[in-house]
């Protein structure tokens, strides 16, 4: 089932919690709804589910306004981070609970919810807990067995509310790998929320990258990542080095390093920002004919796992810049805390500081052109 949604609009009081969300979720796609703590994830997740409604706007699932389609009707399956299952029933009797409840015309015999709950415990992986209780098992399996439960009704969408907030990282890499391949196999259109973007990128079709009640970007994650629409985004997804700078002549300065700005109206002494990725700049030893490097002492070298992290101070100005290389890389002319080197961003993208919202000025990729 497809999910539209126009102009949603929510005040809590004064404070407005979404401002005119627009978005589209197209049957049978899992798209991840990610962004930091209050900026309206999951009163957006409410408001689709039924459990809150907006002061404007509209949610048509297939086509169709299901604003005054009670809860129960909308064929929704709820996971939350905290969904506690009832503590004095098994595991097989909670997944089976949405079952019984059904009213008499339409639930299902007492064989058939039998052989429902014993597929939907082994599509989870955990038919060999039917008999535990939930104090039993760990907070892994719990959300596994509250996924079955909420699979138990056949929903047509799935809403998944940080659902693995709450566990260890390594449990929670595992159980997000196991939900993509589950939504492989399940293909239930499903808005997973989450404020870790790591999470998001590896579990979405397609990431929605939400700031104080408004859509900053909607995309694939390769496009939220490798080409952020507004600086939140870059921020919010990933590392990034930030310089501060002002346009002067069509040219924004770091230290010795200038980016060009295309020619607006008024961007003569405009603050911009500047932003790289650790993993976009390459260190060289000696400075770069045409303003392409920015000189930096190496303060600090960490070389854990497969990738090096070097911390440099910026020589004027004293900005810390942080940069990743493989260790092949690295190890070609291992620096060490105390190197003078040059700084040369691969890439880079400039802002202005003004408005949040421009597009992209200069997107750079090392072929020197503009600099
Ligand atoms: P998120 O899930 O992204 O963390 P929420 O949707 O829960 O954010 O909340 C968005 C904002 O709306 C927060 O600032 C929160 O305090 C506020 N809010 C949410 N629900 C209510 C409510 N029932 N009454 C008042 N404020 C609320
Ligand atoms: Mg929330």
């Amino acid at each position: 089932m497809s999910i539209d949604i126009q102009g949603l609009y929510k005040r809590f009081g004064d404070f407005v919690a979404l401002d005119n969300i627009d978005l589209t979720i197209p049957a049978g796609q899992l798209v991840a709804l990610l962004g930091p703590s209050g900026c309206g994830k999951t009163t957006l997740l409410r408001i689709i589910a039924g459990l809150e409604t907006a002061d404007r706007g509209q949610v048509l699932f297939d086509g169709v306004d299901a604003s005054r389609r009670h809860v129960r009707e909308r064929g929704v399956g709820f996971v939350f981070q905290h969904y506690a299952l009832f503590q004095h029933m098994s595991v097989f009797e909670n997944v089976a609970f949405g079952l019984r409840v059904r009213p008499r015309a339409v639930r299902p015999s007492a064989s058939q919810i039998q052989a429902k709950v014993k597929t939907l415990l082994e599509l989870v992986q955990l038919g060999w807990l039917a008999d535990r209780y939930p104090h039993q098992l760990s907070g892994g399996q719990r959300q596994r067995i509250a996924l079955a439960r909420a699979l138990a009704v056949e929903p047509q969408v799935l809403l998944l509310d940080e659902p693995f907030g709450a566990l260890d990282t390594k449990v929670r890499k595992e159980l997000r790998r196991w939900l993509r391949r589950l939504h492989d196999e399940l293909h239930i259109t499903s808005v997973f929320v989450t404020h870790d973007q790591e999470e998001a990128l590896e579990v979405a079709d397609r990431i929605v990258v939400m700031n104080r009640g408004r859509i900053e970007q909607i995309g694939s994650p390769e496009d939220v990542y490798d080409a952020p629409a507004t600086p939140f985004v870059y921020q919010f997804l990933g590392h990034i080095n930030l310089f501060h700078s002002r346009v002067h002549a069509g040219w924004a300065r770091v230290g010795g390093l200038r980016v060009q700005v295309p020619e607006y109206d008024d961007t003569e002494n405009a603050p911009a920002l500047v932003y790289v990725r650790p993993h976009d700049i390459d260190l060289l030893r000696e400075p770069e004919d045409g303003d392409t490097t920015l000189p930096a002492t190496v303060s600090r070298v960490s070389a854990l796992g497969s990738v090096v992290r070097l911390e440099l101070i910026q020589s004027p100005g004293g900005e810390i810049a942080e940069v990743e290389m493989t260790r092949e890389h690295y190890a070609v002319d291992p620096l060490r805390a105390g190197d003078m080197v040059f700084v040369k961003p691969r890439q880079m993208r400039v802002f202005l500081h003004d408005d949040p919202k421009i597009e992209p000025l200069v997107h750079w990729n090392g072929d020197g052109d503009g600099i």
